[in-house]
């Protein structure tokens, strides 16, 4: 169906979600989002502006003070039950997913099971927020620590985990305490709506959590507005360093995660079959469209004829289509937009003299001739000097470098400035542990190459992969959401000390 037939069969405008309502968008402009396996318009996306934004912000303001008061144990339960609720929709979570964003099924249920961890983590938060105390400081004087939510806080995030990543912040968010609001992609609006209403199912209070969608405008009303206190931001790496620069200047607590390219190193004694299988899968699943993906295979000594003989095999064999479709490993870009920009790379990388060993462009699916597909591409001989190796490309695009010593990888991998995940592929324990060791980069994989942390652990990467001092999720998600607050007392039962002019020591 063409887009002028389905805007003749009035497509439908997803709503913003404010105090715990479907609310229809003050601003009137909208987006179109598609269907990225069949071109298609499937809905119009309102974005917001900062009338929308203010109004997000009153709703959470005033449910702010009940839902703080609001012991955590209780505040728990209502997570306990979006867990179940949540775990209840894995299904039509992932259908709107590969519906919007592209990818398959089974690889949208996986991100959804790997967001829904967070809740479970986040079921934990009346332990998680127990502080310090420390009896007798001085002589009848006591002191300790309380973790205070926030207030009202803001998720801003990208198109390629449209559950994931909003899941990383807002059951912690609100779990803690703190009231918030959501601005997921304007490209993968509906998984928010879903989960929005789910959470509201569980038991949330209206306005505990409210969802508007937008781009650059309602960014920037939300980074300006006062009456929000902290933001966490995940996307590309020059939205991610304005986001942190902006939220500092207005003295907003604030995190943000930006883009990567992350490499895998294969050692001469690695088993090659292993490492091949688990880097086609780590560089193509979800079309390469992962923050985590390995995009650069680092190989070491002699070992890269035979590496790029198994990945070109293991690529060629990877079946493309429709992410719906049983049987099919990945699916097409997210935009014909950005396999276009991914074709231009490929270009690129030709005329600056890499090897094409896979060229993925002209791919072409059958009955779905205006998706936006995009091929399996690999390049070998690729040097740090080429653009496709300095910019994150986020596409099916994996590149070989060969280098002949470890020493001299972890140096390429530590010139690189971007820092989110890396992964070293190896038999000796010796190597891997001097390769986790030296190197400077957040997440770290051994043989694994996808090393994304669980929930009980943090999220984050190091240089240009995130601005901020705190990472996502994990204890650290608990540290972002909350501000410590410390008590000195004494209760003076026996009479009160005399006036007191000096800093008052121990004694
Ligand atoms: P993006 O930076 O284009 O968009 C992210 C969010 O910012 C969206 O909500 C978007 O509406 C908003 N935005 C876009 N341009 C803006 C602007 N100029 N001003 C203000 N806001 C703006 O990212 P994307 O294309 O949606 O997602 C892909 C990127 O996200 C990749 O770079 C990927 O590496 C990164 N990513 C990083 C992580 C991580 O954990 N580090 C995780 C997932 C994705």
């Amino acid at each position: 169906m063409n887009k002028t037939v389905e805007k003749y069969l009035q497509v439908e405008t997803v709503s913003l979600w404010i105090d715990g309502k479907a609310t229809a968008a003050k601003s009137t402009r909208l987006g179109e989002v598609t269907n990225p396996a069949t071109g298609n318009v499937i809905r119009y996306v309102p974005m917001a502006n900062a009338a929308d934004i203010d109004a997000a912000v009153l709703a959470a303001q005033a449910a702010l003070p009940a839902w703080r008061n609001t012991p955590a144990l209780r505040r728990a339960r209502v997570i306990q039950k979006f867990l179940t609720l949540m775990q209840a929709n894995v299904k039509e979570l992932a259908r709107l997913i590969s519906e919007e964003h592209g990818k398959t099924l089974p690889d949208a249920i996986g991100s959804i099971e790997r967001g829904v961890e967070v809740v479970e983590f986040a079921c934990g938060v009346p332990h998680l927020l127990k502080g310090e105390h420390s009896e007798n400081v001085g002589t009848d004087v006591d002191c300790y620590t309380l973790r205070q939510p926030v207030g009202v806080c803001a998720g801003i995030t990208p198109f390629n985990f449209p559950a994931m990543v909003p899941l990383w912040m807002f059951p912690m968010a609100i779990a803690c305490g703190n009231t918030f609001i959501l601005k997921p992609s304007e490209k993968v609006p509906s998984a928010s709506m879903k989960m929005a209403a789910l959470f509201q199912e569980a038991g949330l209070p209206d306005g505990v959590f409210n969802v508007v969608h937008g781009d650059k405008e309602a960014v920037e009303a939300i980074l300006n507005h006062r009456g929000i206190a902290a933001v966490s931001f995940v996307g590309s790496t020059p939205v991610a360093r304005y986001i942190y620069e902006t939220c500092a200047r207005n003295g907003k607590r604030v995190q943000a995660l930006g883009g990567a390219k992350n490499h895998a190193i294969v050692l001469p004694d690695a088993d090659l079959e292993f490492a091949a299988n688990a880097l086609v899968g780590a560089g193509y699943g979800s079309a390469g469209e992962r923050c985590m993906a390995i995009s650069s295979v680092v190989a070491v000594g002699g070992i890269a004829g035979e590496l790029v003989g198994k990945l070109n095999a293991k690529a060629e064999a990877i079946r493309i289509g429709p992410g719906d479709v049983p049987g099919v490993d990945m699916g097409p870009l997210v935009t014909s937009n950005h396999r276009d920009r991914v074709k231009d790379y490929i270009e690129t990388g030709q005329r600056e003299g890499a090897l094409l060993v896979k060229d993925g462009r002209g791919f072409k699916v059958a009955g779905y001739e205006n998706g936006f597909y995009l091929g399996t591409t690999l390049f070998d001989n690729v040097t740090p000097e080429m653009t496709i190796y300095k910019d994150e490309i986020f596409g099916p695009v994996l590149l070989v470098l060969r280098v002949d010593t470890l020493e001299e990888a972890i140096k390429l991998v530590n010139a690189n400035p971007y820092a989110n995940g890396t992964a070293i592929f190896t038999r000796s324990g010796g190597a891997a542990r001097h390769f986790e060791n030296e190197i400077q980069v957040g997440m770290v994989g051994i043989n694994v190459p996808i090393p994304v942390p669980m929930a009980f652990y943090s999220f984050g990467g190091w240089k240009n992969s995130l601005f901020g001092d705190l990472h996502i999720y994990g204890m650290e998600g608990v540290k972002f959401y909350t501000r410590t607050k410390t008590i000195t007392s004494r209760w003076p039962d026996t009479g009160t000390p005399g006036t007191g002019m000096n800093m008052p020591t121990l004694g």
